[in-house]
C-alpha cells in the first residue's frame, strides 16, 4: 500500500489531514525503538521531543495525540478557571475543539476580528481587562499561523513581533497554534527559531501536511511542558509506545517539510484555473499556502450542491456553509490532479447543480 490511488479512488481536497502515510513512513514506524513513554523511556520519543524543541528555540515540548489536546495543554498551562483568553473569532481553540477551554479548563474565551484570520494591535489594543473583582482575569493570546478559516494566511515576523512585546508589556501569556506552522515557515520565509522567540508556548501537527496519521506537540519552557505533562495525563493522552507515531513524525520532518512548496504551487494554480469559471468568486489572487477558500454565486447552487455533483466525478470537496468552498492541497494531491479537479469543476458548473439535493455533508471543520 502507498500513496498511488487506483483509478477509482477519490482526489480528497476535504483536508491535509486525509493523507496516508507512505510506505516510507510505514517502514520507519515499524523499525521504532520503543519504551514506555510514560515512565520517559520511549528513545524515539524523546528524540523527537529534543528535536522539535531545539528547532523552535524552546528549551523542552511533549508529544500529544491530536492538534486539539496540544492545544488545550497550552491553555491550561497559562490559565486557571475563570481567567480569559484573547483569540482571533476564526479561530480553532474558539471554533473547533468542543468547548474544550470550557469544558476542561474554565476558561473564557473572547473573540476579536480582524482581516484574513490574524490579530494585530488594532483589535488587541484595550483589550486587557482592568484588575477588578467585577473581571475575569485577561491570561492569554492565541494566535494560528497559517491560519485555517482566515485563508491559509501566513503571519509576518514583524506582526508576530508586535503582538509578542505588546502581551508581555501586558503580562499576557503567548501561545501559538502551530498546526500548519510548517506551512508557514515555507511560504514565510523564516525559521522555526524565529518564530518560536516569539510565543511563550507553540502547537504543532505532524497529522496535516506532514502526512503522518496523528500526533502534535507542544514546545515551551522546561517549567511550562513539565505542567503540561501533568495535565496531558489528566486529559487522558500519555500513551506508552508512542515511539510508534514520534518515528512517523521523524520522517515527515526529514522528507515531507520542503516539499509542502508544492502543495502551495498546486493551491495557487488551482486557484488561478477557478477563478476563470464564471459563477465562482471570492478566489484571493495569491494563495498564500495550501488552503483555498472561495464563494459560488446565489444562483449556481450551494456548496453542499457543488460538493455532491464532484463527488459524483470522485472528488471530495469542503462545502463550508452557505456559497463558501475550501479545497485543500497536501502530498497525496498531484500537479496532475489540479487539472483533473479544475476539468471536472468547469464539467460540473456546464451541466448545473443548482437542482440537486440541499442536504449532505458539512460544514468542514479543518
Ligand atoms: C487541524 C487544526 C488543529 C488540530 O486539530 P486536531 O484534529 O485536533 O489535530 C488545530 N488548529 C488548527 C488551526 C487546525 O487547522
Amino acid at each position: 500500500m502507498n500513496n498511488s490511488k487506483s483509478s477509482a479512488a477519490p482526489i480528497d481536497l476535504r483536508s491535509d489531514t486525509v493523507t496516508r502515510p507512505s510506505q516510507g513512513m510505514r517502514q520507519a514506524m515499524a523499525n521504532a525503538e520503543v519504551g514506555d513513554d510514560v515512565m520517559g523511556e520511549d528513545p524515539t520519543v524523546n528524540r523527537l521531543e529534543e528535536m522539535i524543541a531545539e528547532m523552535f528555540g524552546h528549551e523542552s515540548a511533549v508529544l500529544a495525540c491530536s492538534g486539539t489536546q496540544s492545544n488545550q495543554m497550552g491553555v491550561r498551562v497559562h490559565c486557571i478557571p475563570g481567567d480569559e483568553l484573547l483569540i482571533h473569532e476564526t479561530g480553532h481553540i474558539f471554533n473547533f475543539e468542543g468547548g474544550a477551554a470550557a469544558a476542561l479548563s474554565g476558561v473564557s474565551i473572547r473573540t476579536l476580528p480582524g482581516a484574513r484570520g490574524m490579530l494585530d494591535l488594532a483589535e488587541l489594543d484595550g483589550k486587557v481587562r482592568v484588575n477588578d473583582q467585577h473581571f475575569c482575569r485577561t491570561r492569554l493570546v492565541c494566535l494560528e499561523n497559517t491560519t485555517n478559516l482566515g485563508g491559509g494566511c501566513v503571519y509576518s515576523l514583524d506582526q508576530m513581533q508586535r503582538v509578542s512585546e505588546w502581551a508581555m508589556e501586558h503580562q499576557l501569556k503567548r501561545h501559538l497554534d502551530g498546526a500548519r506552522v510548517f506551512n508557514a515557515i515555507v511560504a514565510g520565509g523564516y525559521s522555526a527559531r524565529e518564530i518560536g522567540q516569539h510565543f511563550d508556548t507553540i502547537s504543532i501537527c505532524f497529522s496535516k501536511g506532514l502526512g503522518c496519521p496523528f500526533g502534535s506537540m507542544l514546545t515551551g519552557s522546561r517549567e511550562d511542558i513539565a505542567k503540561a505533562r501533568r495535565i496531558r495525563k489528566i486529559f487522558g493522552g500519555a500513551m506508552r509506545q508512542s515511539g510508534i507515531v514520534a518515528a512517523a513524525a521523524l520522517y515527515a520532518l526529514e522528507h515531507n517539510v520542503d516539499r509542502l512548496a508544492e502543495d502551495h504551487r498546486n493551491a495557487q494554480v488551482l486557484a488561478d484555473g477557478l477563478r476563470t469559471i464564471d459563477g465562482i468568486t471570492d478566489v484571493p489572487t495569491k494563495i498564500e499556502t495550501n488552503l483555498v477558500f472561495f464563494q459560488l454565486a446565489p444562483h449556481v447552487g450551494t456548496a453542499v450542491q457543488f460538493a455532491g455533483a464532484m463527488r459524483e466525478k470522485g472528488i471530495l470537496i469542503g462545502p463550508m456553509g452557505g456559497q463558501r468552498v475550501r479545497m485543500v492541497t497536501h502530498l497525496d494531491v498531484s500537479a496532475d490532479d489540479i487539472q483533473t479537479i479544475l476539468s471536472a469543476t468547469r464539467d460540473c458548473f456546464a451541466t448545473g447543480f443548482a437542482n440537486r439535493p440541499t442536504t449532505g455533508k458539512g460544514p468542514f471543520s479543518r
